[in-house]
């Protein structure tokens, strides 16, 4: 990859960092093998309004149920995954469990589902997105996919339509993960998102007022161009506090609570 300046420099020749290592080989085919052994799993966590504390919805989280590690995290098989083009059938198996688990939920809550732009680019993302959709009988707008750049985006306007087609099905749209090295500015002011995710690096260091005065500026300008702002990983009622007095409306983190699994769900209750 190249380390000159810029943010061209992220849209890249796709051979680089997606080809698999001779290290990677042997995950991705542990990874299919729990995938052909049901082995993966969604886990929920809340997104609250601040205000209210009232959850409005939760993410799902994807996990793995591995024989001898215990409950592998996302970060330890997504990369692999999207390297193998295991990322598609993972990706279709969170799509589909998620929408299916939500459409026991009261309606007013949302599920957001998180896809990667290699997820986005490499498949006809919308379609499927229709299909989970119509196999849970669940309305569009109950939906919400949040994009993650886990490589940089070959393909700009490619993203761009994908986004369009998923918006204009009804779902909504999140840029995950906003101010990590791959999710920038541009990305925010040049394609249409719904909804903002402030990284939870950001959110642990809102002590130092640098930080701080950022985020009061992204929240402000998320709010001049529509688009609804939840801060990640918020751990601390002082976090909480101080988000809510920079505008920032939503939030979800340990201290509303934590991934749950679907069946925690009905009898799980914020402590407040
Ligand atoms: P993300 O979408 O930014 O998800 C938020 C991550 O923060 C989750 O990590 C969550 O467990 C963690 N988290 C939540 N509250 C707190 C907190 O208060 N403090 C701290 N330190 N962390 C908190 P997790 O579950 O390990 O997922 C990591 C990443 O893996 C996700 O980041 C997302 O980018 C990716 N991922 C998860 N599920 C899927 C999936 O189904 N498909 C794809 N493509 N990516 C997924
Ligand atoms: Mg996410
Ligand atoms: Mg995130
Ligand atoms: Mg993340």
């Amino acid at each position: 990859a190249r380390a000159d300046g810029g943010d061209r420099c992220r849209f890249y020749d796709p051979a680089s960092d997606l080809d698999p290592t001779p290290s990677d080989q042997g995950l991705i085919a542990e990874i299919r093998g729990g995938l052909e052994q049901g082995r993966f799993n969604m886990r929920y966590q809340p997104i609250v309004a601040l205000s209210s504390r009232q959850v409005v919805g939760y993410e799902a989280l994807m996990r793995w149920r591995h024989p001898v590690r215990g409950e592998v995290p996302p970060t330890e098989f997504i990369a692999a995954a999207e390297k193998s083009g295991l990322i598609h059938a993972l990706g279709d198996f969170a799509l589909i469990q998620s929408c299916l688990d939500a459409a026991t939920w009261p309606p007013a809550l949302q599920v957001s589902v998180n896809m990667s732009v290699v997820e986005l680019l490499e498949s006809d993302a919308p379609r499927r997105i229709m299909a989970a959709l119509a196999g849970a009988e669940m309305a569009p707008h109950r939906l919400r996919i949040e994009i993650t750049e886990t490589a940089r985006i070959p393909d700009l306007g490619r993203l761009r339509t994908a986004i369009d087609e998923i918006r204009t099905l009804g779902v909504t749209v999140a840029l995950d993960d906003f101010g990590t090295g791959h999710s920038s500015l541009t990305h925010l002011q040049s394609l249409s998102f719904d909804c903002l995710k402030i990284d939870h690096r950001f959110v642990q260091d809102l002590a130092t007022p640098r930080t701080a005065s950022m985020i009061r500026m992204l929240v402000a300008y998320a709010r001049q161009i529509g688009v609804m702002v939840v801060a990640e990983g918020v751990e601390t009622e002082a976090q909480a506090t101080q988000l809510a007095q920079m505008g920032c409306t939503h939030a979800q983190g340990w201290l509303f609570g934590r991934p749950m699994l679907a069946t925690e769900l009905p009898g799980w209750q914020l402590a407040s």
